[in-house]
């Protein structure tokens, strides 16, 4: 209780009375992930709103050996930025500070607090775009999407966060701060630490703050929703348009009764009057308009049997809706169980077919939702109906995945939800490099001790 007491006392005096909240309905928000399908407690929030701050938090938790989540905007979908063993919550949305884009180097430097739609937008007004996109754009925060490596929208044509982390400072459990934010592109000298942490879940380091690179911004863009009798006709498709459009950037699918549940719980109109099995949106930017090259590549495709193609704002987002608001009116439904993976892309029509038929048979009351990035052989398998603890379900997805030489993760990462199955896709040596590394970084095992890597 004492060493409780001083460990609260000493946060108090780097973050400040007010940045260490207990009130428990303040504490409520960052207790609960997203879904609502992980809930834990905390005896604090610490909110730090610098670098340094963070790094005498770090500091103070690990010389009393006490557990840390770290959280940004809490929308990761793999219960890692929930305390569910009483850990103290150290939130990084204070640190928002957003540098200047540097347009010679077609860089910006943000605090890992920042949101998604806050840099996207910043780098839109300075005539470039970050290529990073998702639904939860509004929430989720540099942090937050570096250290899930974040994938979305756009990951054929620009990569996952990965691939636009030129450089990232962050902060040891131990307080000590490491990276760089030079925004060199090419700096060869020794172990690349942003590619470590990227992808880490907040299992190595607090990242504060990155050096990202922008991609030009596209000045047309057009979204064209298409409609096919099944999915593979729908994955031809999206071969298709892979082959012959080079300002392709999202290519996504889902299917009727997905898009009967947004239509219905959402209140929105049917984009088509007739009823088809699977829909593929595709949207293309580029510095010219990308509509002939779209219209044509949909001229050539005998199976699609409807379209709809937006070229204005207004009609681009109704469209889009159709696909992001799968998630929400999902959850409308009750904590979901979401299991996001990736299959080889000849084995994603398989797919489809075998894990509804599975879970059919293993849980014949459960309903499943699927959807994804087509063009990455990404599918989200999201099963309503079942207990929250029940993991029977999680099993049966993630083995079936593995048998057709898929991820149990393509980018939400492993989280809490997932740890017990890493060993299926890493094996015993790989797991003891990657405790090797934990222990190195962390020697008191104290950042998200119950994420990614395996229970003993
Ligand atoms: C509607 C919706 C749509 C989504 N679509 C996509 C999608 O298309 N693609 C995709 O990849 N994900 C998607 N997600 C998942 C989620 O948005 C991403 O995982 C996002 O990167 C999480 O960012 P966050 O700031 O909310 O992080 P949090 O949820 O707060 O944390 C996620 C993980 O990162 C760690 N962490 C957070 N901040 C830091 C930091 N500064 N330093 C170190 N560790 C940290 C946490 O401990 C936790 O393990 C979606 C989620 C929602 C709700």
């Amino acid at each position: 209780m004492r060493a409780a007491d001083d460990l609260m006392t000493e946060l108090r005096a780097v973050v400040g009375d007010a940045n260490v909240v207990t009130d428990r309905a303040v504490v409520a928000g960052y207790t609960t992930d997203w879904t609502g399908r992980f809930h834990g407690d905390t005896p604090a929030v610490v909110r730090p709103g610098t670098r340094d701050e963070v790094a005498a938090t770090l500091r103070a938790c690990t010389e009393r050996g006490v557990a840390i989540v770290l959280q940004g905007g809490n929308t990761g979908l793999v219960g890692g930025s929930v305390p569910l063993h009483g850990e103290i919550v150290v939130s990084l949305r204070r640190l928002d500070a957003l540098g200047p884009v540097d347009a010679r180097a077609g860089q910006v430097t943000a605090q890992a607090g920042v949101t998604l739609a806050r840099l996207q937008a910043h780098a839109r007004a300075a005539g470039w775009e970050y290529a990073v996109d998702l639904a939860a754009r509004d929430s989720a925060t540099v942090g937050g999407t570096i250290a899930t490596n974040a994938g979305g929208l756009h990951v054929f044509r620009h990569g996952p966060t990965r691939a636009q982390v030129v450089g990232v400072e962050a902060v040891l459990a131990s307080g000590a701060v490491v990276g760089t934010l030079d925004g060199l592109e090419k700096d060869n000298t020794g172990y690349h630490l942003a590619g470590l942490l990227t992808g880490s879940e907040g299992t190595l380091a607090a990242v504060t703050a990155a050096r990202l690179r922008l991609v030009p911004r596209p000045r047309n863009v057009v979204v064209a929703l298409c409609a096919f009798d099944d999915v593979e006709d729908a994955l031809d498709g999206v071969a298709v348009v892979r082959r012959e459009i080079d300002t392709a950037r999202a290519i996504e699918l889902f299917f009727q009764d997905g898009l009967d549940l947004v239509c219905d719980r959402l209140g929105l109109a049917r984009p088509f009057a007739k009823r088809h099995d699977a829909f593929v949106l595709i949207e293309c930017a580029g510095r010219t308009d990308p509509a002939p090259a779209l219209a044509a590549a949909i001229e050539s495709l005998a199976a699609v049997r409807d379209v709809a193609v937006a070229t204005d704002d207004r009609t681009a987002r109704r469209l889009w809706r159709y696909r992001e608001a799968h998630t929400e009116a999902i959850n409308l439904l009750g904590p979901p169980h979401k299991l996001d993976v990736t299959l080889p892309a000849g084995a994603l029509g398989g797919f489809v077919a075998r894990v509804r038929q599975r879970l059919r048979e293993l849980v014949p009351s459960a309903q499943v939702w699927l959807f994804g990035h087509a063009a990455d052989g990404n599918m989200h398998v999201n099963v309503t109906g079942v207990a929250p603890d029940d993991d029977s379900v999680t099993d049966a997805v993630l083995r079936l995945v593995v048998e057709m030489r898929g991820s149990i993760s393509a980018e939400h990462g492993i989280g809490t939800a997932k740890r017990r199955w890493l060993h299926l896709v890493r094996t015993g040596d790989e797991i003891a490099a990657y405790r090797a590394i934990k222990r190195a970084l962390d020697p008191a095992g104290v950042l998200n001790p119950h994420a990614l890597l395996p229970g003993p």
